[in-house]
């Protein structure tokens, strides 16, 4: 930990709470201070003291092209020079529109938002007003913004009342917050037959990135699309992590499963606060002002956050971008599993795509509980033994690690000989 770190997370402090904007980024679950950045390029970030990390969290998901990519840089430098905001229409939200249309064939329609919490609220505003139903299933484990009804977790048992995570949800928020395993077809089924006629949608990761990298095992998600066809019930796919992530059309594309509803945002920004939803025109044509369910921002569809949008999916729709992406993934992966083998350390390690995670446990990780179980002790060393090293990881179990596509063979190697050398440590 450098002392300039130090100094300016002390300053954070006094005057932020938790001296952070958002909590992950924080090291609570790892011990330490956070390291404080001052540029990015490529593959690689440098903290203020010059200190050089190739970097796996990528702002946590967006940055698929990797820091400072040319194009987003120059299409961005020119947007600048014609204004940051007009607050009225420009043909690049029709365009970014368009181009994630084409890209998930469930979508007939689509509205920008500013963020991923933005877009989830949203589409379940929607999803409730199309039902005439007020509940939402979602599955424990998974993260869809920090919107009040969706911080509600289970308690034990297949399914509970949600119960507020968070001081300042009311209670009457969450109680219409129905919470599940992951991966329990057989809960949700019983669950749904149950209260068909009052739950709006099913909300899920179709991936769940946000308690690491838990996989949906065969039949789960198409069990859950036949299941909520068959009562009704709205089904969203938040793929605001997975989303042209895991494959250009997302992890519906990679599923073959087509949901009512879908959420975006981190890749759709380029690295710029966005979000979207999107779905069935029956659905979508609810919202304002083509319908009555009102939804609206300031700065939605913002010029420049457009701009970074559309030229990363410029660069993503290149042919061969995810096979070279998926490759260096599996190079990086495999090197990860045989030095975790060499070293005698118990791990799994899940990956889809180029989102991964490694969790220090022998037992196959399939919903929360069993992640939850993974040996956080030994992450937290192991983190601070790859921070050291110069590779940034994200400061928690619970998180997927991305890769870019300016992730170098390289970076690659050095990751798993550094990786080799703590795990030996632990
Ligand atoms: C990141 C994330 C969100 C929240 O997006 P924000 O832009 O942070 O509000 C929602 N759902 C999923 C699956 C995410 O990964």
């Amino acid at each position: 930990m450098s002392n300039k770190s130090r100094k300016l997370f002390e300053e954070a402090c006094a005057v932020i709470p938790g001296g952070v904007n958002s909590p992950v980024r924080a090291f609570k679950a790892v011990g330490g201070n956070p390291v404080f950045i001052e540029k990015a390029e490529g593959s690689k970030i440098y903290d203020v003291d010059g200190k050089e990390y190739i970097d796996y969290v990528l702002s946590w998901g967006p940055l698929i092209l990797g820091h400072s990519h040319p194009n987003v840089q120059a299409a961005l430098q020119k947007a600048l020079e014609k204004g940051t905001s007009y607050g009225a229409s420009t043909a690049l939200e029709t365009e970014l529109a368009r181009m994630i249309l084409n890209a998930c064939p469930s979508m007939d329609k689509v509205r920008m938002v500013n963020s991923g919490t933005e877009a989830v609220m949203s589409a379940i505003r929607a999803a409730r007003a199309y039902t005439k139903r007020d509940k939402i299933i979602k599955f424990e484990g998974c993260y869809h913004g920090h919107a009040d009804g969706l911080l509600a977790k289970a308690g034990s048992g297949a399914a509970t009342l949600g119960i507020p995570t968070s001081p300042g949800v009311p209670e009457s928020y969450a109680k219409n917050t129905l919470t599940l395993s992951f991966n329990d077809l057989e809960a949700l089924n019983s669950l749904v037959e149950e209260e068909s006629e009052s739950i709006a949608c099913v909300i899920t990761e179709p991936a769940a990135g946000n308690m690491g990298c838990v996989l949906p095992e065969t039949g789960f998600l198409e069990g859950l699309r036949a299941l909520t066809e068959k009562h009704g019930i709205v089904l969203i796919f938040d793929e605001v992590m997975t989303g042209f992530r895991v494959a250009y059309g997302g992890a519906q594309e990679a599923y073959g499963i087509k949901p009512d509803m879908t959420c975006l945002g981190k890749i759709i920004g380029g690295g710029l606060p966005v979000g979207a939803y999107g779905g069935k025109e029956d659905i979508m044509s609810m919202i304002a002002p083509e319908g009555p369910v009102y939804q609206a921002g300031t700065l939605s569809g913002n010029p420049l956050a457009m701009t970074a949008g559309i030229e990363t999916l410029k660069v993503l729709s290149e042919e061969g971008t995810y096979e070279n992406l998926n490759n260096k993934t599996d190079m990086l992966t495999e090197g990860l599993r045989d030095a975790a083998k060499r070293a005698n350390v118990k791990s799994k390690l899940y990956s889809l795509g180029s989102m991964f995670c490694s969790y220090f446990t022998d037992k196959e990780i399939v919903d929360f509980k069993s992640a939850q179980q993974s040996d956080t002790e030994t992450f937290a060393r192991y983190f601070q033994g790859m921070l050291e090293r110069g590779i940034y990881i994200a400061p928690s179990q619970f998180e997927a690690g991305f890769l870019s596509i300016q992730h170098t063979a390289k970076d690659i190697e050095k990751t798993i000989s550094s990786s080799y050398d703590v795990l030996k440590t632990l």
